[in-house]
């Protein structure tokens, strides 16, 4: 067993922290305040190849994995970009190009590889419904064959980027979930653009997360050419996995990356700030929960390295995805919770920062798979215990 990172890792983790250190905090204040995505950052990630991660070299890529995305992640969110480099890599790297270099065809890999890698293309994925979030495999989205292709009707919600994406990973039905309690046969995987006739998209304000726009999204007689189609038609669940639990590395990372950001900050004012004559940060009641989270973050780096280690060598990798994840979003947000608390009532303000990733880190108690699923994944694939949920 080796627990040090490689070169090749060593490399990611400094490349990226070099482009990210251009950016402080005010810039991603800024971003947040302006509901702006952060085009500057997006291009010096692309101009330094920090995009195309695990995208393969004949496409423009350097075909790592996502344990070195996962580095790559840490480090800008710990740099203060926080929960915004989840969104940034999330959306582009786990939706677009590990779902396609896992699954999309040659011809696939051709069109929209090469714009992933080079920033040119941005990417969504469509999959909650607003009767299916948690319970996926009741959405009700369809594609049906038309002619040589397919017609998609339906509504999806809290989709992520799309107003700004040239490329969408779409979950439908093609056919009804089957009479033998097989919910999850007869989903199927797309590709389209999400600007194509029939495609309507609005708006959802929201309590965090700015500089990424959360949309609703109505599907109207939309029509894709049969080349859209990711795989085998009715297998999308089977394939959808290698995309959540990438996204579910990616969300941990995100997290321990957030949480050793506003862990600094809360040490940086706890040594300075005095009351009662001394530092604030020789008080265990504010030093003692700031350890804990630190203690816990770092066990949550540790198993989201080995979940992605394991689904970078085609290993089952389902239990560590899940349970880092839990870890990692509980821990995050407490600790951006005592961040505030060590604060003060500057906390509360927006000049030191420290509100805006508790607002933000409050998503990954919810999204992209709530913590109640984490355990029940946990009770039942884990520990073996009956499964308690249905239909
Ligand atoms: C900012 C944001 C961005 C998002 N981005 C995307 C995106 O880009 N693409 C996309 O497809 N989706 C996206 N989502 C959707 C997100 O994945 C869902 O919100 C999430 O999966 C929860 O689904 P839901 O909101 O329908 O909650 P529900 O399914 O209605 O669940 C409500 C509550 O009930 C609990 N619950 C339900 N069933 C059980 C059970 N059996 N046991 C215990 N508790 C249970 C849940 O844990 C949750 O706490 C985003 C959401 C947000 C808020």
């Amino acid at each position: 067993m080796d627990f040090e990172l490689d070169e090749g890792q060593r490399a990611v983790q400094q490349g990226v922290r070099h482009v990210a250190r251009a950016f402080d905090l005010d810039y991603w204040r800024e971003a947040d305040a302006r509901h702006r995505f952060p085009e500057e950052f997006w291009r010096a990630l692309a101009d330094g190849g920090w995009l195309g991660i695990v995208i393969p070299p004949e496409f423009g890529g350097s075909g790592l994995g996502t344990l070195e995305l996962a580095i790559a992640i840490e480090e800008v969110a710990a740099s203060g970009a926080g929960a915004a480099a989840g969104f940034l890599f999330i959306l582009n790297s786990v939706f677009g190009a590990v779902t396609i270099v896992k699954h999309g065809s040659q011809e696939q890999k051709r069109r929209y590889l090469p714009g992933l890698a080079d920033g040119t293309l941005e990417f969504c994925m469509a999959l909650t419904e607003p009767d299916a979030g948690t319970n996926t495999p009741r959405i009700t989205t369809t594609a049906r064959r038309d002619g040589d292709g397919w017609l998609v009707n339906g509504q999806k919600v809290f989709i992520s980027g799309v107003d700004r994406a040239g490329g969408m990973l779409l979950v439908a039905r093609t056919a009804p979930p089957e009479g033998d309690g097989s919910r999850t046969r007869g989903l199927s995987l797309f590709l389209l653009d999400p600007r194509s006739p029939g495609i309507d998209i609005r708006p959802i304000e929201k309590l965090g997360i700015h500089m990424s726009s959360t949309s609703f999204i109505h599907f109207d007689q939309v029509r894709l050419p049969a080349s859209a189609l990711v795989g085998e038609e009715g297998r999308g669940w089977r394939m959808l996995l290698d995309t959540l639990n990438p996204e579910r590395i990616a969300t941990t990372a995100t997290c321990v990356g957030t949480g050793d950001l506003v862990l600094r900050l809360a040490v940086d004012y706890a040594r300075e700030r005095k009351v009662f004559g001394a530092p604030i940060g020789t008080h265990q009641g504010l030093a003692f929960p700031l350890a804990q989270h630190k203690a816990q973050l770092e066990l949550a780096r540790l198993m989201n390295y080995r979940a992605a280690w394991a689904f970078d060598r085609g290993m089952p990798c389902g239990a560590d995805t899940n349970m880092a994840k839990y870890v990692a979003a509980e821990a995050a947000f407490r600790a951006a919770d005592q961040a505030m608390q060590v604060h003060g009532g500057y906390g509360y303000t927006t000049e030191y920062h420290v509100e805006r990733y508790w607002r933000d880190l409050r998503l990954f108690r919810t999204a992209p798979v709530s913590q109640e699923m984490t355990l029940n994944y946990i009770a039942e694939h884990v520990l073996g215990l009956p499964k308690s949920y249905g239909g």
